[in-house]
């Protein structure tokens, strides 16, 4: 049976980005499959949701586009926007593709991932199985939304669900305060509500101690924020949701510091994501938080030959949740890819220069001074 050098599942900005790297590895046979389409999440997104990250074409100046995938790409530019709609950052996931012809298949689902004779991974599909030298796990975590873990918790709506973004006349209680409860706290306001409170026993929406998104709320976010408190309308309230249940045609969201908010409509939880795994779950250790622990590269500390790829992606306290941070790693999974199989990587060079490889993942994360 005909055996891939890698195999990429998922093509998001992770799995489109890592295989553009992949691309300019020498005689390198590699492909990536995905269970919908390129940019499948993206064009999934409700449709209000927009980019918190901007995007710019600095490109030619040492500064890339903070959304882009390759180092000459760069959405503002393919787009004609700073702060893209799902639906448009599918679109230049999808047009990157096209142009530097990166072998997709498409609406096949990775369904289990083993590993076979001569340590080549076993690659089943919906339609039939692969083997791989190597392989990248890179199909997000939008698959994974994570509710609170409290009683009732399920009687909540996702933010990333559709029904989340719906116009709500009265009274909208959004559970998790830190971007996507803020974003979907400003977008009521803007439809209307009468009122929206905000729980988060956190109080993320607090002065900012570092000056990374990752941990603080962007400052786009911030700005709208703003714009919404001076509406009047909005509520921030420092406490968790303790346990949510219905009265009638009505929720109850009971507090954990004994108060409680009553709501016509389900009440929303915008409290992210989990890492998604899926068919590669059993093949990474996790860390303490639950989130894959991997190497250097990387890579699986238990399989050899799997690397991941994405939002997941943590190295101690750093998290490369945002596209301008994992896009770093793309190169690196490529180039050891590459050595370990002999192949010329030399052409990768161009990602450093452009700004787009951190080989040392300690060189990450320095605070801004002012
Ligand atoms: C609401 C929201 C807003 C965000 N806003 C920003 C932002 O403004 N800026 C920023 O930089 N980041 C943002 N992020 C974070 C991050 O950029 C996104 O989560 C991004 O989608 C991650 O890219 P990815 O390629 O890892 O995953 P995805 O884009 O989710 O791609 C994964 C792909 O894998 C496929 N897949 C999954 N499982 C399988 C399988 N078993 N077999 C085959 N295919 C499979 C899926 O169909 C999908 O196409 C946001 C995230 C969310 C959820």
């Amino acid at each position: 049976m005909h055996i891939l050098d890698t195999l990429v599942i998922g093509a998001g900005p992770a799995g489109i980005g890592t295989a553009l790297a992949l691309d300019v590895v020498d005689d390198l046979r590699y492909g990536v499959m995905d269970r919908g389409r390129i940019g499948q999440t993206f064009a999934d997104w409700p449709e209000h949701q927009r980019f918190l990250t901007p995007s710019f074409p600095a490109n030619g100046y040492g500064a890339t586009d903070l959304n882009s995938i390759h180092p000459l790409t760069s959405p503002a530019y393919s787009l004609g926007v700073d702060y893209p709609t799902g639906k448009q950052y599918a679109t230049y996931l999808r047009s990157v593709a096209k142009i530097f012809e990166i072998p997709v298949v498409n609406e096949v689902e990775v369904t289990a991932v083993t590993r076979g004779e001569d340590d080549i991974f076993v690659i089943g599909t919906t339609q039939q199985t692969l083997r791989a030298r190597t392989v990248v796990w890179a199909g997000g975590e939008f698959h994974q939304k994570d509710l609170p873990a409290v009683p009732g918790g399920d009687l909540l709506t996702h933010s990333a669900q559709r029904e989340a973004w719906q116009k709500r006349a009265d009274h909208a209680v959004i559970v998790g305060g830190y971007e996507s409860g803020i974003d979907i706290a400003c977008h009521h306001i803007a439809q209307g509500a009468a009122k929206v409170t905000v729980v988060d026993g956190s109080s993320p929406w607090e002065d900012p101690q570092s000056s990374d998104p990752s941990f603080e709320l962007a400052p786009r976010t911030r700005m709208r924020l703003r714009n919404a408190q001076a509406s009047g309308k909005l509520r921030l309230h420092s406490s968790h949701a303790a346990k949510i249940t219905r009265a009638g045609d009505s929720y109850v969201i009971e507090l954990d510091d004994g108060q409680k908010l009553k709501t016509s409509a389900p009440p929303i939880a915008a409290t992210g994501f989990g890492p998604g795994l899926g068919p590669v779950s059993g093949l990474f250790e996790h860390r303490e938080d639950g989130w894959p622990l991997v190497d250097e590269n990387d890579e699986s500390t238990i399989f050899e030959g799997l690397f991941l790829s994405g939002a997941a992606l943590r190295h101690g306290s750093k998290h490369f949740c945002f596209i301008y941070k994992f896009r770093q790693r793309y190169a690196q999974i490529a180039h050891v890819i590459g050595e370990r199989l002999g192949k010329d990587t030399e052409n990768l060079g161009a990602w450093r220069e452009a700004g787009m490889w951190a080989e040392d993942i300690g060189a990450c994360g320095a605070n801004c001074a002012c």
